[in-house]
């Protein structure tokens, strides 16, 4: 069952069942507006007290955000993911409840649900490994997305192996600091069905190398006229990518130094988990780490943790880089950052990720002139820069060239989801035409038998 993430990129959630088990492949929460709000509360379309575990892709919102409240309905099995996945889902689960605790109508759930979900979390034993569960052995593969992510392939014997892999958020070949994407399989691995993201089905992303160009004359610019760069990030993994490109564009002395503050516990408290998990990282940052300089570590970085030290980061003078949470601005410290800072034609807003539909973020990108910031109304005056090549998704040739390398056996069908509804027509259209597949693009809840 499509219980999520179908015809949008938020509250991904998938059910699988065989021979009286039942798995929840990701249970995220739904993001954009009331909308999400009642899709979040509403009843599950399944059991939850016969979900016999649940297998996180990523420790992001949209992808694991709901299993504390899967937990208060009723589930009460296993929570499995890698274990830097498992880290990063726990650092977000507490976030939330920290936000409901302080929102106005009923919470989703309190922290106390996280807790529960935390004592039953299981760590996989990685990539490349296998772990039985019930009927289904689960594999994880480096999906180069976020530290931790997982392309994740269950397997069950129906008179013979049968596998479905769910790709979760498939990253970019190149990113800093993590691995590529898998492009090189088993023929073990082969799967009959596949489940993809489709965020980027229907563009490309500029190169990387163009999104620093970009970047660096957004700073170079902020330097000359003293400005704020505001730049609204996803806590994990576009934070600790961006505070890469940073320490490396100053070191290269391609900037000059600019202070550069990260505001938000969840985004420090990730780049402490981003340090940590050094096994996850790639060539790169594992040589830079043997030349004793750490790829997170750099001189003109401030963290402002609690609130005292976020409202100093207003009384900052001159040119500075704020780097706040959420990614799409519809919550977090972000939004008095750009409620105080909007209407100054010297601030620089810089997206450098996916904006939501009906996101403070998407409006923004669309040019909004006028900009409601918590009951309160903000002209725009500021120069707003979409840089997309910084983009922890594939685009649609990285989409293209991912399916390209992924075994499959004949007959199955591969179902396009996270994804606005044009982005998965066109990216259904492209695995069609060629690569042959049978495509489906399924709608909310619902049920395809796999046979
Ligand atoms: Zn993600």
């Amino acid at each position: 069952m499509f219980a999520g993430a179908v015809g949008g990129v938020t509250g991904s959630c998938y059910h699988l069942t065989f021979d009286g088990t039942s798995l929840v492949i990701d249970c995220g929460t739904f993001q954009g507006g009331q909308i999400a709000d009642e899709l979040n509360r509403r009843p599950w379309p399944f059991d939850p007290t016969r979900v016999t575990a649940v297998v996180l892709t990523h420790g992001h919102l949209d992808h694991c955000g709901r299993v504390p409240l899967l937990g208060d309905n009723g589930f009460d099995g296993p929570v499995w993911g890698h274990s830097a996945t498992l880290d990063i889902a726990t650092l977000i689960m507490e976030d939330t409840a920290k936000i409901a605790a302080h929102s106005p109508g009923p919470p989703i759930y309190d922290r106390a649900a996280v807790e529960r979900i935390r004592g039953r979390m299981k760590r996989h034993p990685g990539y490349g490994k296998r772990q039985d569960i019930g009927p289904f052995t689960v594999e994880l593969f480096d999906a180069g997305h976020i530290l931790g992510s997982s392309h994740v392939r269950v397997s069950w014997d129906d008179g013979g192996e049968r596998a479905i892999l769910f790709s979760g958020d498939i990253g970019v070949v190149g990113s800093p600091i993590i691995r590529d994407p898998t492009s090189t399989w088993a023929p073990e691995a082969a799967v009959d069905w596949v489940v993809t993201e489709s965020t980027y089905g229907n563009r490309n992303h500029p190169d990387r190398a163009a999104a620093r160009d970009t970047f660096r004359d957004v700073i170079q610019r902020a330097l000359l006229d003293g400005g704020k760069v505001l730049i609204p990030a996803f806590a994990i993994g576009r934070t600790q990518e961006i505070l890469f490109e940073l320490d490396q564009m100053i070191q290269a002395g391609e900037v000059g130094r600019i202070p550069v503050v990260v505001d938000g516990p969840l985004s420090l408290s990730a780049t402490e988990v981003y340090r940590r998990h050094k096994g996850c990282y790639d060539e790169a940052a594992h040589e830079q780490l043997a030349r004793g300089d750490h790829p997170l570590d750099m001189d003109s970085f401030m963290g402002a943790r609690d609130g005292r030290q976020s409202s100093r980061v207003s009384d900052l003078r001159g040119a500075a880089i704020i780097i706040a949470g959420s990614g799409m601005c519809n919550g977090g410290r972000i939004r008095r950052h750009l409620a105080e800072n909007l209407d100054d034609p010297r601030t620089d807003v810089v997206l450098v990720g996916y904006q939501g539909a009906r996101t403070l973020g998407r409006a923004l990108e669309d040019g909004a002139k006028e900009v409601w910031i918590d009951n309160r109304q903000v002209p725009v005056q500021a120069r707003v820069t979409r840089i997309s090549g910084f983009s922890a998704h594939a685009d649609q040739d990285g989409l293209a060239t991912w399916y390209s390398t992924l075994p499959r056996k004949a007959g199955g069908t591969t179902f396009v989801t996270h994804g606005e509804d044009e982005s998965r027509d066109v990216y259904a259209r492209l695995l069609r035409d060629r690569f042959g597949a049978t495509t489906a693009i399924p709608q909310l809840d619902d049920v395809v038998t796999l046979a």
